[in-house]
């Protein structure tokens, strides 16, 4: 086996080619590709999550209220350091998405 046969078998051209040489190939390339798509999902979602669970800070934040409708928030949100309620959050979390894509 060549390099040249090599090539053409990448490129889909040679018919003739080893098939055990070709589905070896794609596999490979396949695999590649989505072990980088994964890795950086994975990143981004860390990074996403590592944001969530981080304590936020706000000047208008009072420490009870949520910070866009002003409903009191439960203790549980509260002891997350969160300064919006679920709702709010939620939809925040929506335009944010919306911004990064
Ligand atoms: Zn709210």
């Amino acid at each position: 086996m060549s390099s040249n046969d090599y090539s053409s078998t990448k490129a889909g051209i040679g018919s003739s080619a080893d098939p055990d040489l070709l589905s070896n190939d794609e596999v490979y390339d396949e695999c590649d590709q989505a072990q980088w798509v994964q890795l950086s999902e994975i990143a981004s979602i860390r990074k996403r999550a590592e944001q969530m669970n981080a304590p936020e800070r706000h000047p208008d934040f009072d420490g009870i209220h949520c910070l866009d409708c002003d409903e009191p928030l439960v203790k549980g949100r509260l002891s997350l350091g969160k300064i919006r309620c679920v709702e709010c959050q939620r939809i925040l979390e929506i335009k944010q998405k919306q911004y990064s894509s």
